[in-house]
């Protein structure tokens, strides 16, 4: 009998390899450092959208 472990996958942000198994929490990263480093991409990036969804909104707030 052959213990079938995770496959093999590539991690995100450093691609080295890692186990995809649900005993690795940081999957698809190999570990909780590239899991947070890739997090913090994704926060810095929402950081820069600029708000303009409103500019395109007529204020109505004085037409009462
Ligand atoms: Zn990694």
């Amino acid at each position: 009998m052959t213990a079938q472990k995770g496959k093999i996958v590539f991690c995100p942000q450093c691609g080295k390899e890692g186990i995809w198994d649900k005993e690795n929490k940081f999957r698809p990263f190999c570990s909780e450092r590239c899991k947070l480093i890739d997090l913090g991409n994704w926060a810095n990036e929402n950081y820069r959208v600029p708000i303009e969804e409103n500019k395109d909104i007529p204020s109505n707030d004085e037409s009462n």
